[in-house]
């Protein structure tokens, strides 16, 4: 059984929106508000839901680019959350980020041998020498060769700038990778590369994901747990395979039958939701779903549903709905 390499506990991220002198005359934006989970050296998480739902500020809080409001990030035993500055830049070595848009996050002014050296100089990472083997090596892994060290990001093409930008990840052999939308700005030809790529890392290198996604499509096939949110709680999650056989919170069955199916003589069922996700700066009472959900009752306005386990065989299932008290 592989060990625990994350474990985020209660992970609050709260900001205090509009301009006043009186604390209590602020609102608060709830973007992450309590939540849990664990990844496991070598696996894969996909957090899936719609923009706004604040998986980017939670992938964010955990690698602390936003400092969280509450909560724990532990780290290989190590609490995140309180380190110091220097202390938290030797772990980065370990952690990195591929970002959802390539073109925004790579200096348009280095060349792309600069932008790959950088970490390697920052984190004074071997010699002279076995940084530019450290170059080479992750080039051929991303399927780019070594003429293209010579020029510049405007000189690519979406996939490739994303193919650098996963090099830069891998260039300082971390051992957790938060990937950001990495496919969403791609064309679905070129998502399917993509995708196959980081499913290599996954096996090849032993590399543990944060893979989020506003598409439950996208992570079906390389991820090992899914968790879905809603407006910055964890409404659902489970191993993969559970969580698309028998999806269980009305909001994770809307999402599922949503996925286009390509058959033009299948009939869709598509649950339609109704209305837009609900501004976090004023939420539903109780359950933040109940204002779009087919199942809603009168208590779902009044409490908030706790989370219970619905998996069988000891497996883990959580799902945050009163229908499953
Ligand atoms: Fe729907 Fe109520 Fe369940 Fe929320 S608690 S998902 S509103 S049935």
């Amino acid at each position: 059984m592989s060990e625990i390499l994350l474990e985020v506990n209660g992970l609050k991220k709260h900001f205090a929106v509009g301009k006043s002198f009186f604390k209590k005359n602020q609102k608060l934006c709830k973007a992450v508000d309590d939540v849990s989970f664990v990844i496991k050296q070598g696996k894969t998480l996909g957090l899936v839901g719609e923009s706004g739902c604040g998986k980017s500020t939670l992938g964010r809080c955990i690698l602390r680019l936003h400092e969280p409001t509450e909560g724990e990030v532990k780290f290989n035993g190590t609490d995140l959350v309180h380190l110091s500055a220097s202390e938290m830049k030797a772990l980065r070595k370990d952690t990195q980020i591929i970002f959802q848009d390539p073109f925004a996050s790579l200096s348009p002014r280095m060349t792309i041998h600069d932008i790959l050296r950088e970490p390697l100089d920052t984190h004074k990472v071997g010699t002279v020498e076995e940084r530019e083997a450290k170059i080479a090596e992750v080039m051929e892994i991303v399927g780019l060769r070594p003429q293209a060290l010579n020029r510049y990001p405007h000189e690519f093409s979406g996939g490739q700038r994303q193919r650098v930008g996963i090099a830069r990840a891998l260039v300082l052999e971390p051992r957790f990778i938060v990937a950001d939308e990495p496919v969403s700005a791609l064309d679905v030809s070129v998502q399917a590369q993509v995708l196959n790529l980081i499913a290599d890392l996954q096996e090849k290198k032993g590399i543990s994901f944060l893979f989020i996604a506003h598409d439950l499509a996208v992570v079906q096939h390389i991820c090992d747990d899914v968790g879905v949110m809603y407006l910055g709680r964890m409404v659902e999650k489970a191993p993969s395979e559970a969580l698309y056989r028998d999806p269980k919170h009305p909001y994770t069955r809307a999402l599922l039958s949503a996925i286009p199916v390509p058959d033009p003589t299948f009939k869709s069922d598509a649950i339609k939701l109704q209305g837009d996700v609900p501004s976090p700066l004023n939420p539903p009472s109780g359950c933040t779903f109940r204002t779009r959900c087919p199942e809603a009752t009168e208590r779902c306005k009044r409490e908030v549903p706790a989370v219970y386990n619905v998996g069988k065989n000891g497996e883990e299932h959580l799902v945050a709905c009163h229908l499953f008290e």
